[in-house]
């Protein structure tokens, strides 16, 4: 029987509830979850606690901020200035865009407040200093394709199409 390891295609039901039982995020057996085991797409915590699952598997596995999306990173809430963004723009609390950080890597960040000529921004992930709570059933594995390792992602159900 087919056990969750790198290269591996997974099929997710899943339920991601917070610390206060907020329901996060979820995705049922009409509409799984798919990802490629071992390609840095699901948070670490939950990666680790799957390997070497099988079909049928329920688990539920609680994720902390640091194998989770990360504690909340001060450095990353800044204030820029308006010019800074397309004039065309209308800027709102909640609106998020993307930039770089200083080595180059792509980050989202959320405005938060606009005062005046400046508008506060946070690059945290929504889900960073969260304790992630999942509860997930492995619906299907299978080997993913070539085409699928060059593209990074999942083909077909619960993931890309094109
Ligand atoms: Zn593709």
């Amino acid at each position: 029987m087919e056990t969750i390891e790198s290269g591996k295609v997974v099929e997710l039901a899943y339920t991601l509830k917070s610390d206060s039982g907020e329901v996060l995020d979820q995705a049922d057996q009409k509409d799984p979850f798919a990802y490629i085991h071992g390609a840095d797409q699901i948070v670490p915590g939950l990666e680790s606690a799957l390997d070497g699952c099988k079909v049928g598997d329920k688990k539920k596995v609680k994720v902390s901020p640091k194998d989770g999306y990360g504690e909340v990173r001060e450095d990353l809430k800044v204030s820029v200035k308006r010019t800074q963004f397309p004039e065309n723009v209308k800027l709102k609390p909640g609106m998020q865009f993307e930039s770089q950080d200083a080595d180059g890597n792509g980050i989202i960040f959320t405005v938060e407040a606009i005062e005046g000529d400046q508008v506060k921004i946070d690059g945290n992930h929504p889900m960073a200093g969260q304790t992630l709570h999942f509860e997930v059933e492995v619906l299907n594995i299978r080997e993913a394709t070539e085409e699928e390792m060059n593209h990074g992602h999942v083909h077909g159900p619960g993931g890309h199409h094109h």
